[in-house]
């Protein structure tokens, strides 16, 4: 936070405040015109803070979820953090109300920040009532003290219901897989999703193995932000719909009067007899169905690499 701001209203302002910020882009002009009465609202630096200030304020939950944040003594302000990550990985199996606590993927702690900021760590969970006692399973470096916050992390309130692909706001569509698989430079993998490049950047890792494994026909959800230029998906979350089949040629049609096989003739991928020279359609290939690695269900990126406010597949299986 580089740039806060706090404000002490006696009334919110208008939910819609919450729910534009959260999903798009509010200037600092319209969310102060927000504020319906007098009150305190109080800037530092560019004073763009009160933006996010004053759009909490007006956080009516639908759904919402906790976090315990802990705090470093001052003498330990800048240091290195010592957490001990088998006692996280020991929280996050015995307290499964909590989320993005470890990411065994990259085998690492997800629960601590890297920058010189005061918190020690930060516990996210469904539970208020058990984050202490989660906080209290954490071996290291001891809190000086801690809070428990109400939040909209793991919520998807980003996600925009409509369709429409707007720059800078996440939406969640519904797609036919439209092209292999491809891997570019820095290992992003793309897939057309019916003429709009879907994307798994690299920090997303073994993600990047679900959507490799895709096939034009598959049926998909998608969940993710719209990056304006190239136009691209970023993708956060993907339920796999439906499969299609993934054939593969075995060989070539087998001319009848010959018994030869024909020979690709490279258009439109039909066939020839080297002999009698007859074609064949490509429906004449000997073809097999090759077994699909994916199966129908929600997929998500590492805990490492998720967005704050996307919700995570367990809270996703736990509300259904
Ligand atoms: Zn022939």
């Amino acid at each position: 936070m580089t740039n806060p701001g706090f404000c002490i209203l006696p009334k919110p302002p208008a939910a819609s405040l919450y729910w534009k910020a959260v999903r798009g882009i509010v200037t600092k002009r319209d969310a102060l015109r927000s504020v319906r009465t007098p009150g305190v609202l109080q800037e530092y630096k560019n004073g763009r803070g009160i933006i996010g200030a004053l759009a909490a304020t007006a956080w009516r939950p639908r759904d919402r979820t906790y976090e315990v944040l802990c705090y470093r003594d001052p003498s330990r302000w800048g240091t290195a953090r010592s957490l001990d990550p088998d006692s996280v990985k020991e929280m996050d199996r015995r307290f499964p109300s909590t989320f993005n606590n470890y990411d065994y993927d990259c085998n690492r702690v997800v629960i601590a920040p890297h920058s010189p900021c005061p918190v020690l760590f930060g516990i996210r969970g469904d539970d208020a009532t058990l984050l202490p006692a989660a906080m209290r399973t954490v071996r290291g470096e001891l809190p000086a003290s801690w809070l428990v916050f109400e939040t909209n992390q793991g919520t998807d309130d980003h996600v925009l219901p409509s369709a429409r692909l707007e720059p800078r706001t996440t939406v969640g569509v519904e797609r036919r897989v439209s092209g292999m698989p491809r891997s570019i430079r820095g290992g992003h993998v793309i897939v057309d999703m019916g003429g709009l490049p879907a994307a798994a950047y690299e920090p997303s890792k073994g993600f990047r193995n679900t959507i490799r494994a895709l096939r034009p026909g598959d049926r998909v959800r998608v969940v993710g932000s719209i990056r304006d230029s190239p136009r691209t998906l970023n993708i956060e979350k993907l339920l796999v719909l439906a499969l299609a089949d993934d054939v593969r040629k075995q060989a070539n049609p087998l001319c009848p009067t010959c018994g030869k096989r024909a020979k690709s003739t490279g258009k439109m991928g039909a066939f020839r007899c080297a002999r009698c020279r007859r074609l064949f359609p490509r429906s004449l290939a000997v073809v097999e169905n090759v077994s699909r690695l994916l199966a129908p269900g929600w997929y998500e990126p590492p805990v490492g690499s998720r967005r704050h406010l996307s919700k995570p597949l367990k809270r996703l299986v736990r509300a259904s």
